[in-house]
């Protein structure tokens, strides 16, 4: 099949776009399925200091996401999406395996191997759904939705049974105690493996896409690449692996590496830049605007992980259902983008019937206004405290409902509109610099999450959510802010954008 016969597919979605959808949420349950177990691990087994545990957990998102450049650019200049994706996929199977192995010994080699394995694999499943599609399909935002619901199905599994397993919460009548944790790893091992396997059945249904360049059947012909080059790719991706599990275990590497690893990125952007058409230059450009304001999205977004976990500990009833506070605030949101990805997929394809759809521009702004609302609405938890400090989990609910809508609004759509900026030979590292951005995010949302802890220290407890409804407000504000300034620029990167919306 050509890409033209995918393209040029009936009904609402491709039909390959299923297998993506399935190899990803494996792989995402085995990330997430790690990604879960990794503090708790770290404090209750490796005997770490929670701060010490929360550093290197914060150092380890950073590193994965900052991977994910590296795995589109080897994509885009060498291995090909299919081979990148594949090889990656290996690397995570074995990091898992070394972590099923021996978690205690092997803790750090594991999990540096898993890092490596996402870079390759992550961003380059998401430029192969963007293949499905024609570059102005307005069909291909529902596509992205749909992928986006099996990312988060994936990452509520994972997120959910390995953890459980690893704490005896869940078969701990099958498994001897002593195996636990090696079960829990074992499991992502396993997923990881089934991700793989559907991986190579999926391959025959999708034509040219992914294919290594120079393979003969490329769709953009070029020469075909020496096999020292790519093996090339292999050894150095093993030779990242020691220098991670260094770069993990001392926290100030991180900061080094973040500030390092953005200007370079941008440098090496900038040069690509000079050999593309002026046309293809203003795209890439937007494209970078668009992973700018993504930054700034996910900072205030991942508070998730950091002080809303604290504030749903210490500040919040269970007057939902009776549900556990913290089992909320981490499943919430992945809950949510299940039950609203799809409609709001079919959402913008029923707009576009209407001539009403908004684009690319107008839904990140939305995502914005949702961000804001959502923070705004957190901040308004502390009219219902009591004068223990304690307030409603259902407010906080509704919180994490109504950021999400902004997630949707944003982040599906952001891997959606790198595929359409960004030029043939450069789609892995464009859909890599917007997940590098998700890094910054992180690394921001840490740093906004530790002024706020220190603004509440020493504090009684409604003290203390006092002063994170006020962190919540102005967060809020920034969002709003940014939502405002993307609209004020907007005429401008529209410019940029040229045909593409
Ligand atoms: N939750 C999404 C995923 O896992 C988005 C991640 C991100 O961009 N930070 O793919």
């Amino acid at each position: 099949m050509t890409t033209e016969q995918i393209q040029n597919f009936q009904g609402k979605y491709p039909k390959q776009i299923w297998s993506l959808f399935f190899s990803e949420m494996w792989e995402r349950f085995c990330f997430y399925g790690m990604r879960g177990m990794l503090v708790f691990f770290m404090i209750s087994q490796l005997k770490f200091q929670e701060e010490q545990a929360n550093l290197q957990y914060g150092a380890t998102q950073a590193f994965v996401y900052a991977f994910t450049f590296i795995g589109g650019l080897f994509a885009d200049k060498i291995l090909g999406f299919r081979k990148s994706l594949f090889w990656g996929g290996l690397l995570m199977i074995v990091g898992s395996l070394i972590l099923a192995t021996d978690p205690h010994r092997f803790f750090f080699l594991g999990i540096a191997f898993t890092v490596v394995g996402t870079g390759f694999f992550k961003p380059n499943i998401s430029s192969m759904v963007g293949q499905l599609y024609k570059p102005n399909d307005p069909r291909a935002d529902a596509g992205f939705s749909l992928f986006y619901a099996g990312i988060n199905l994936g990452a509520l599994l994972g997120g959910y049974f390995c953890i459980a397993i690893g704490k005896g919460e869940m078969f701990s009548n099958l498994i001897p105690e002593g195996l636990r944790w090696n079960v829990a790893f074992g499991l992502a091992a396993v997923v990881m493996v089934i991700s793989l396997i559907n991986f190579v059945f999926t391959q025959k249904s999708l034509g040219q896409i992914g294919l290594q360049p120079g393979h003969p059947d490329a769709e953009v012909k070029s020469a075909p690449i020496m096999k020292w080059k790519e093996y090339g790719v292999y050894a150095l991706s093993l030779v990242f692996v020691p220098l991670i599990m260094t770069m993990v275990s001392v926290p100030e590497y991180t900061d080094y590496f973040m500030w390092i690893v953005g200007p370079a990125t941008l440098l090496y952007l900038f040069y690509e830049m000079t050999k593309v058409t002026a046309a293809e230059r203003k795209k890439l450009w937007a494209a970078l605007v668009f992973i700018i304001f993504s930054i700034i999205f996910w900072g205030i977004y991942e508070q998730s992980g950091g002080s809303m976990s604290i504030f749903a500990a210490k500040n919040l009833n269970k007057d939902l259902l009776g549900l556990d506070p913290n089992g909320v605030n981490n499943s919430g949101g992945a809950f949510f983008v299940l039950l609203a990805a799809v409609p709001i997929g079919l959402l913008w394809i029923w707009l576009n019937k209407r001539k009403l759809e908004p684009n690319t521009l107008i839904k990140f702004g939305l995502g914005f206004i949702f961000l804001a609302l959502g923070f705004y609405t957190l901040y308004t938890t502390k009219f219902f405290a009591n004068e223990g400090g304690i307030t409603s989990l259902r407010f906080f609910t509704v919180a994490l409902f109504v950021i999400t809508l902004g997630e949707l609004c944003l982040s599906p759509i952001g891997l959606s509109i790198m595929t359409k900026l960004s030029t043939k030979n450069l789609q892995g590292m464009m859909m890599g610099m917007w997940f590098l951005a998700s890094a910054y995010g992180q690394y921001v949302a840490g740093i906004i999450g530790a002024h706020m802890a220190t603004a509440k220290e020493g504090s009684s407890n409604l003290d203390a959510l006092l002063a994170y409804a006020e962190g919540y407000k102005q967060l809020a504000i920034y969002a709003l802010v940014a939502g405002i300034i993307l609209i004020i620029i907007s005429p401008l990167v529209k410019k940029l954008m040229q045909e593409v919306r």
